[in-house]
């Protein structure tokens, strides 16, 4: 085996996709409740994605940013605000790279507030923004300047010398926990007062996955800037940062680029899963999906906890390990579903699927628990 050995891997080889079914090398089928961790968001080989993607790769793939893109500034007018900008990269730690140096670009030398439990990603700077032991120690020493305090400390933490605060709407990787959005308003007051920006990271949040295109819309809040990418390709990689008009003309030539980012396959997928995202119905079906995900999930023995807003849920276990229960869904019910600690499962399906498979899931999990 020549990869290098960065991931525990469940022992399942995924052949083929379709709607919220994976089928492995031997035809088996299985019901995916994690779409390739909240990033396949309209299902596996959506016909639409497929169409948009098979089209641009046979017309024009790649340019670089030395062109105009047109794809990308039709995108980028979906994803703003008005007067805002966009800046296309292509991951979620890329994009919280732009939004990191574009807050110290703006208050120099500035420090930026981050959360306990939070996860911005694994390159040095998002990896810095990422307070948790175990991903920072092997690398130390990190990017200066970041400051992790409590959820509700966050406020209290901003003053003059503070560049940003930058903080995820609903922490993914840390379990599915939501932040209190009276924290966030505080949040927001503390960063008005002291001249810091607001950066919220929809990484995993974005693109419907919550109910609404971005989480932050169902908080009272207008962040300065927030970065997206996961769900947002469907599948093909694109990350962006987007930030409000008045900080758009912040990077200029020469400040920041990337090579790949935005380039006519990518935009073209993204503009594919916004038609989908955009039709009418699709974000009050992914409200009440969820609804009822989650008051099943209440049902089953050992569950506690159940959080989490539209298709983005996680849930505590009682009793049961985590990490056993993915194993035993994978083998023995070919349910598809993630752990993120030993006691806790976080489901983030396919935005298409149907009330019948989440039964379906349900009743592979009560199954498992019962
Ligand atoms: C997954 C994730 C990232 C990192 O994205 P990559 O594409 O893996 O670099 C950053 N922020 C949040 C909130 C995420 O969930």
């Amino acid at each position: 085996m020549s990869l290098m050995g960065n991931y525990a891997r469940a022992p399942v080889r995924f052949a083929r996709g379709a709607g919220c079914s994976l089928w492995d090398e031997d035809g088996i089928e299985y019901l995916d409740l994690v779409a390739g961790i909240a990033v396949c968001s309209i299902g596996h080989a959506h016909p639409r994605l497929v169409a948009a993607v098979q089209e641009q790769a046979a017309t024009l793939m790649h340019t670089s940013n030395l062109f105009e893109v047109p794809l990308q500034e039709s995108l980028a007018a979906r994803l703003a605000p008005p007067g805002g900008a966009v800046f296309f990269c292509n991951s979620g730690a890329e994009a919280v790279e732009a939004a990191i140096k574009l807050a110290r670009k703006r208050r120099t030398g500035g420090s930026i507030v981050v959360a306990q439990g939070a996860f911005h990603g694994r390159t040095y700077g998002a990896l810095s923004a990422t307070p948790q032991e175990a991903k920072q120690a092997p690398f130390a020493p990190l990017v200066p300047g970041f400051r992790p305090v409590h959820a509700s400390a966050l406020a209290a933490a901003v003053d003059g010398g503070t560049a940003a605060v930058l903080v995820e709407p609903i922490q993914g990787e840390s379990g599915v926990h939501p932040l209190d959005p009276q924290i966030l308003r505080a949040v927001r007051a503390a960063c008005d007062e002291h001249g810091a920006l607001l950066i919220l990271d929809e990484v995993q949040t974005g693109i419907g996955r919550t109910g609404s295109l971005y989480a932050f819309e169902q908080m009272g809040v207008r962040p300065d800037a927030w970065t997206l990418a996961k769900g947002l390709g469907g599948g093909v990689p694109i990350g962006a940062l987007v930030v409000q008009a008045e900080h758009s003309e912040i990077l200029v030539p020469g400040d920041h680029g990337t090579t790949f980012g935005g380039n006519p396959l990518s935009c073209a997928a993204a503009h594919a899963v916004l038609d989908v995202v955009d039709d009418p119905g699709f974000l009050d079906a992914v409200h009440r999906i969820g609804e009822r995900l989650r008051e099943g999930l209440r049902e089953l023995p050992h569950v506690t906890d159940v959080r989490g807003r539209g298709l983005m849920t996680g849930f505590d276990l009682e009793g049961v390990s985590a990490p056993a229960l993915v194993t035993r869904a994978l083998s023995e019910q070919r349910l598809v579903v993630n752990a993120t600690g030993p006691a806790t499962i976080r489901l983030v399906p396919p935005l298409i699927i149907t009330e019948a498979e989440v039964d379906d899931a349900l009743g592979r999990l009560g199954a498992l628990l019962g």
